[in-house]
């Protein structure tokens, strides 16, 4: 009998032996992987934002958790095309943990009709100082979560066990971390309300937020998840494409949880937030759709599967809403395209 495992380091180490071993993006398709325009509007957008930094003549462009490498392939194509004189500035930084996939990002990033400057990290500390454009698609879903769950008798915590779960009692309730007006949503049953935590997501935003004000830039965050921090059990597992058991044969399966987009903007509380919005109102107010539209119109041959990864993409019913987007950034920046100012934070 193994002994009680909590639920984020349980997490965390099937991701790692997951990531370790496969690739992941053989299992879902991912924004990038759907549609060359996603990369080619962030790809225009992050010249937008050079150009509102004041043109620094050095700057990083920094991704967590690339995947295939597409998405930072894509960019470099456009801002290598449209802007030389920021790509002669620009060193390109990776955050990855995964030996399979730093291979696959070095191929993709090899066929670039520039050459990129690319280094890989294993962490957003080990990243040298300096002003930057940060882009995290799909990487913060992935960070462990814990989960807690109010019942009669007080808080538990939840455990894994033998691919079961199993609940401890807390002493302390959960730091839950919510503003005051965000006490239970209605709709569970208080005995059934989970409540999840993801202690690396805010670990990781309080140190992206603290690199922004020291050295200036923005960082750009789109993921599946939530604009408010509420009650809900969002771990989940695919298996060859299909939802499985999260707590099975850990290593085999990507779990990944919702992010919580709230949790998040308090972490970086010390930076300017933009948003979020949704993955539909940002990629439409930066012409995507437009984009889309001249690609396909330029291969008409192939001109049916454009229209329809970019309506993938921003359709309401499929990603469009589920997906946010959110951008922190140096407070000296008051405007970004695409994304409204947040509310300040208390
Ligand atoms: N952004 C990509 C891939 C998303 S899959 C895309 O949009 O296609 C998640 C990525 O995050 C993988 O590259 C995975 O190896 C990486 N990753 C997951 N956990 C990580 C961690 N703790 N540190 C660094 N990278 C991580």
């Amino acid at each position: 009998m193994s002994e009680p495992v909590r639920l984020d380091h349980f997490m965390a180490r099937a991701n790692a032996a997951y990531y370790a071993s496969r690739d992941p993006l053989a299992e879902f398709a991912t924004s990038p992987e759907i549609s060359q325009t996603f990369g080619e509007v962030l790809g225009a957008f992050a010249i937008d934002l050079w150009a509102r930094m004041g043109h620094p003549a050095r700057l990083q462009l920094i991704e967590a958790g690339p995947g295939r490498g597409t998405l930072i392939a894509d960019i470099w194509r456009i801002i290598s095309r449209h802007a030389p004189a920021m790509a002669g500035g620009c060193e390109i930084h990776l955050i990855e943990t995964s030996p399979l996939l730093r291979r696959a990002q070095a191929a993709r990033l090899a066929d670039a009709p520039q050459a990129a400057r690319v280094q890989w990290h294993g962490a957003l500390d080990d990243v040298p100082p300096g002003a930057c454009i940060f882009l995290a698609n799909e990487f913060f879903d992935a960070l462990p979560i814990r989960q807690f769950r109010k019942t009669p008798a007080g808080w538990v915590e939840r455990y894994v066990q033998n691919s079961s779960w199993v609940e401890l009692h807390v002493d302390q309730p959960p730091s839950l971390d919510l503003p005051p007006d965000a006490a239970a949503p209605a709709p569970v049953p208080a005995a059934e309300a989970i409540f999840e935590i993801g202690d690396a997501a805010r670990g990781f935003a309080q140190a992206l937020a603290a690199r922004l004000l020291r050295d200036g830039g923005v960082a750009l965050i789109i993921d599946y998840g939530h604009c408010q921090s509420g009650y809900a059990d969002t771990l989940q597992a695919l298996l060859h494409g299909r939802p499985a058991d999260p707590l099975a044969d850990p290593g085999s399966r990507d779990l990944t949880a919702h992010v919580d987009f709230a949790a998040i903007a308090r972490a970086a509380r010390a930076v300017r937030r933009f948003g979020p919005a949704t993955q539909g109102q940002f990629l439409t107010a930066l012409g995507l759709p437009q984009r889309a539209a001249a690609l396909a119109a330029c291969n008409p041959d192939q001109a049916a599967a454009i229209l329809d990864g970019a309506d993938r993409l921003v359709a309401p019913t499929r990603m469009g809403t589920l997906f946010k987007v959110m951008a922190l950034a140096h407070p000296t920046l008051t405007e970004i395209v695409g994304l409204p100012a947040g509310d300040a934070q208390s």
